[in-house]
C-alpha cells in the first residue's frame, strides 16, 4: 500500500466521526521518516505531522519550512523546550512543572504564547511519561498562574494491548476528564483537542471521542530506528 492509498484509509474512517462538521484532526506521525516520504504526505494533503525529538523535529522544520505545521508529541527534556518553542503549532507533552515552566520562559522571551495539551498518564505506567490523575488539580492551578502556556486539551498515550478493546477504559476516562475540565472556567485552558489514538488503537479512541489522532505506522510503514 502507498502513503496515499493508508492516508485515504485514514482520512474514510475520520470522516466517518465528524460532529458538528468538524473531522477529527489528524496529525501524520513522522518520526524516522525521511524529507522526501514526508513530502509526498503532504501532497496527499497532509497539513499537521507530529515529531517526538526537539533536535529531529528542528532539521526538518529547516528543511519543510512553513509547508506543515509541526506537533511535539513525545517526552520534553526541559533543556530542549527552547528548540520547540515558537515551531511546534502544538506540544502534546506538557506533563509536569519543569517543562510547564521551561515553556512559559521560552515563550515569553519571544513574546508569543504556546499552546500545548495536557499529557495524562490514566493509566499510571510507571515507564511512560504524563501526568498522574491525582495531581491535575495542583497543576491546572500553577498553568493559571502563568501568562504564555495556552492549554488547548488533552493527551494520552494509552498502553499496548494486542486488543485494543482492552484499553478501551483508558479514553473512556479521557473523555470524562476532557468534558469535565471543558465545563470549567479558566484563564489559559480550554478543551479543543483531545489527543489520543495511534496505529493500532485509533478507530476505538474515535468511538470514544478523540478529535486528534496520531497515526505513524500505519500510513508510511515501519519505522527503520538506524
Ligand atoms: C510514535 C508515536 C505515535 C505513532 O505511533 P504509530 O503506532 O506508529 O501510529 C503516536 N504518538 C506518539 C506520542 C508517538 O511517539
Amino acid at each position: 500500500m502507498s502513503i496515499k492509498d493508508n492516508l485515504n484509509e485514514v482520512n474514510e474512517n475520520l470522516k466517518k466521526f465528524a460532529s458538528h462538521g468538524e473531522t477529527p484532526k489528524l496529525i501524520a506521525v513522522t518520526k524516522t521518516v525521511d524529507i522526501d516520504r514526508i513530502k509526498e504526505a503532504i501532497d496527499c494533503g497532509v497539513t499537521d505531522i507530529g515529531e517526538n525529538k526537539p533536535q529531529e523535529m528542528s532539521w526538518k522544520y529547516d528543511e519543510l519550512k512553513d509547508s506543515v505545521n509541526y506537533h511535539m508529541i513525545g517526552h520534553l527534556q526541559s533543556n530542549k523546550v527552547k528548540d520547540v518553542v515558537g515551531k511546534a503549532c502544538l506540544i502534546h507533552s506538557l506533563d509536569r512543572m519543569s517543562v510547564l515552566k521551561e515553556i512559559e520562559k521560552r515563550a515569553s522571551a519571544i513574546n508569543k504564547p504556546q499552546d500545548c495539551l495536557i499529557q495524562l498518564n490514566v493509566a499510571e505506567e510507571e515507564q511512560k511519561s504524563g501526568l498522574y490523575l491525582d495531581d491535575l488539580d495542583s497543576f491546572i492551578e500553577e498553568i493559571e498562574k502563568r501568562k504564555f502556556v495556552k492549554v488547548k486539551g488533552l493527551m494520552s498515550i494509552a498502553p499496548f494491548a494486542e486488543d485494543p478493546e482492552e484499553i478501551r477504559w483508558v479514553f473512556k476516562k479521557m473523555r470524562e476528564i476532557y468534558d469535565k475540565i471543558k465545563n470549567t472556567e479558566y484563564k489559559n485552558i480550554e478543551m479543543k483537542y483531545l489527543s489520543m489514538g495511534m496505529s493500532h488503537d485509533y478507530k476505538v479512541a474515535l468511538e470514544e471521542g478523540s478529535n486528534m489522532v496520531r497515526v505513524g505506522s500505519f500510513i508510511f510503514g515501519k519505522r527503520n530506528y538506524n
